[in-house]
């Protein structure tokens, strides 16, 4: 079968690879789509050489066909299934507490671990669940990043009526918005790449652009009051410096991103309007059910997101690509090509 390998140094490359094994508690899948995602990129640049073996496989963004699976699982040959990436210990704090997604020995499948980017995969089957027949295999391919977004507005806890203010209008950042808004909140993105801004209008977003001042336009928009929720997702320490200034007292700043570097942010809003600010990363099971139920319900319509589909052999041109800053939001491989 076909698999990829992570070189390092801004290489992958295609080879062969026997078929896995599945284990005892594994199901073995035949990969349809896997995303490129933005922690696919940290990867492609060397960031996380720390976590990635060399000549590893990564992918954690994959939608897949069950080819076998144990007989007393709930899932069967011919199934088509997502995989949440994680594996946890159990028995940690964080696991006792309910946090599995933020174990102390967390790995994540297709960073720590082997992930989808081949043909085929064997995965623990207690890590897959189940795609309605209703979703096409392109939007299915998007329940993972779905499913980041809708743990993010629900830690938030966004409700309808609210302002809402997103910084970064890249794939999360524009699913975050999509949510939140499905919620009923009043939501405007900040992005300044002008290919993008004019893809959030025609989601129908106000935006707010490069050569505007944020916290003056949040001013108007709010009558001086602020947002009540705020989500930074640019990873850009200038957002950073401002993203207090633009929320109401008592309101929320849930930091999104993946800032590698410690950035000067401004504390005086947070104490002088008794401000909340949490991180958001991952995801629990019950963000993955609702993911899936927004998508299949057809409650949201996230297949304008998917740009192009390319061929397992074109995954180093398509990290170029969306590295690159051509115009596009998600990349699929799509491993049926
Ligand atoms: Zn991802
Ligand atoms: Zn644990």
């Amino acid at each position: 079968m076909r698999t990829s390998f992570y070189r390092r140094n801004r290489l992958f490359e295609i080879g062969d690879a026997p078929r896995p094994e599945p284990g005892p508690d594994e199901a073995l899948l035949r990969v349809r789509r896997v995303g490129i995602c933005g922690s696919d990129l940290h990867i492609f640049q060397g960031h996380l050489d720390h976590r990635v073996p060399v000549n590893g496989t990564i992918g954690h963004e994959v939608f897949a066909e069950v080819v076998e699976a144990p007989a007393a699982s709930r899932f069967a040959r011919g199934d088509r299934v997502v995989v949440e990436p994680v594996r946890f210990c159990g028995t940690c704090r964080a696991c006792r507490m309910g946090a599995t997604y933020l174990c102390y020995h967390l790995k994540v499948l297709g960073v720590d671990d082997t992930g989808g980017m081949q043909d085929y995969w064997a995965v623990p089957v207690d890590r897959l669940l189940p795609v309605p027949d209703t979703l096409a295999d392109n939007e299915a391919a998007l329940i993972e990043p779905m499913a980041v977004a809708t743990h993010d507005v629900g830690r938030a806890q966004v409700k309808r009526g609210d302002t809402v203010l997103v910084f970064g209008g890249g794939p999360i950042g524009t699913l975050i918005a999509l949510v939140a808004r499905q919620r009923g909140a009043d939501v405007r993105v900040v992005e300044i790449n002008p290919w993008r801004v004019a893809f959030l209008q025609q989601l129908g977003f106000t935006t707010i652009g490069p050569g505007e001042d944020p916290v003056a336009v949040v001013r108007a928009w709010t009558d001086g009051n602020g947002v009540d929720v705020v989500f930074e997702v640019s990873g850009s320490p200038a957002v950073v410096r401002i993203v207090t200034e633009v929320v109401r007292v008592w309101g929320t700043v849930s930091i999104i991103a993946i800032h590698a570097e410690p950035t000067p942010v401004n504390l005086y809003p947070m104490f002088a309007r008794e401000l909340t600010m949490l991180g958001s990363r991952l995801y629990t099971r019950a963000a993955w059910v609702e993911a899936i139920e927004l998508l299949a319900s057809g409650a949201i319509d996230a297949s304008p997101l998917v740009s192009r589909l390319i061929p397992l052999e074109q995954l180093q041109q398509g990290m170029e690509d969306a590295l690159g800053g051509s115009p596009v939001m998600k990349i699929l491989v799509d491993l049926t090509a």
